[in-house]
């Protein structure tokens, strides 16, 4: 059975209304399913019970289940969706103060492999649907206590989000839709590991979201050994993203895992320095969140604090705009187990 979660809203519509249901509770149903985000046909109270039968027998109402629901330090909360074919998909709500990103994500897997993620480590297995990618943001919410609403999505969790537009575009704009989540543009984070032409594409969608790149290092051979698929030149990369801005106006981030004497030596800052170049950005440094089989097996390690600072700071001298990202409870107790949660700017 199809999920309505995956259907237009001309679909919807039109399916109410061959069930004998009136165009305005075509509307309602559509307002159960987006803005009261219920769980069950039958909490659509001001659904005729004989349509919500009708409806129930032809469709379910999301494809996806909660398996299950971790509470970590400082009140992160990891959620395991169970998707329809017995794959499952994470995403993670972190209340910080008055916000509470949602980090979201694409794909089952990754076929990106970069040598430090989880995510990658088994490759990909699937692409996540449109409504797939949508649900995690309804179900989320469902368990914020009552007052809260996710301020910040971040679509930084399993999968990359480039290899996988076409299902994130209209996820995106349902999410953004004043008649769907209603969630503001600005709000929205899109992380990629970096396929410019890709990155075209994602540019040309109204509205503008704001773009982070992974590029972790300005050397093309260092790049390599760290983001083995990669295919693009960081040259090609950074382009991609100053044209991001000329298009959008909007400031790119670039983030950049550190991990000790492989990528924070100050020959790695000066390159970043050389390469990302005038035009306005923000550099996210994220000391690695050590992932323990990976840490063995290829001698991986979280830079020390000093080591951080001495980077941040060659970075500063050469006049990039720098953030750190501190561990915080959430890291510490690996809350977002194969998720790698970044929210950006949070110092
Ligand atoms: N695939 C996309 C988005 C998901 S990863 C991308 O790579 O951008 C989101 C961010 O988490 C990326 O910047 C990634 O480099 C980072 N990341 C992945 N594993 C990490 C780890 N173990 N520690 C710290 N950051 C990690
Ligand atoms: Fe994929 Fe991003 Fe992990 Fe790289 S860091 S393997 S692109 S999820």
């Amino acid at each position: 059975m199809r999920a309505l979660t995956e259907s237009t809203d001309a679909a919807v519509l039109a399916a109410v209304q061959e069930l004998g249901g009136q165009p305005f509770q075509g509307r309602q149903v559509l307002q159960w399913i987006w803005k009261h985000g219920v769980g069950d046909f039958a909490a659509m109270t001001n659904v005729p019970a004989r349509l919500r039968t009708a409806l129930a027998e032809r469709f379910t109402l999301r494809g996806t289940k909660v398996q299950k629901v971790d509470d970590a330090d400082c009140g992160t909360k990891k959620l395991l969706l169970a998707l329809p074919d017995g794959e499952s998909v994470e995403c993670v709500l972190i209340p910080d103060g008055d916000r509470t990103t949602l980090c979201v994500s694409t794909q089952v897997g990754c076929p990106v492999a970069c040598v430090f993620c989880a995510s990658g480590m088994f490759g990909v297995r699937r692409n996540l649907t449109a409504g797939e990618i949508v649900e995690q943001v309804l179900v989320a919410r469902g368990e914020l206590p009552p007052g809260r609403a996710i301020t910040n999505l971040v679509v930084m969790g399993m999968g990359e989000p480039m290899l996988n537009l076409d299902a994130l575009l209209p996820a995106l704009q349902r999410i953004h839709d004043p008649n769907g989540i209603g969630m503001g543009a600005r709000r929205i984070t899109v992380s990629t590991s970096g396929y410019p032409r890709q990155m075209e594409r994602f540019a040309a969608a109204d509205p503008s979201y704001n773009l982070a790149v992974s590029l972790h290092a300005a050397d093309d051979t260092l790049r390599r050994q760290l983001v083995p698929t990669a295919v693009a030149p960081v040259r090609d990369i950074i382009a991609a993203a100053h044209r991001y801005f000329g298009q959008k106006g909007r400031e790119v981030t670039y983030e950049v895992v550190l991990l000790e004497g492989r990528n924070d030596r100050p020959e790695d800052a000066e390159a970043l320095v050389e390469t990302i170049g005038a035009l306005p950005s923000t550099v996210n440094l994220i000391p690695w969140n050590p992932v323990e089989e990976i840490a063995a097996a290829k001698g991986l390690r979280r830079p020390r604090p000093e080591r951080v600072d001495a980077f941040a700071d060659f970075l500063r001298n050469g006049g990039l705009k720098v953030t750190v990202r501190r561990q915080r409870g959430a890291d510490r107790s690996a809350a977002c187990g194969q998720l790698r949660l970044r929210t950006l700017g949070a110092n």
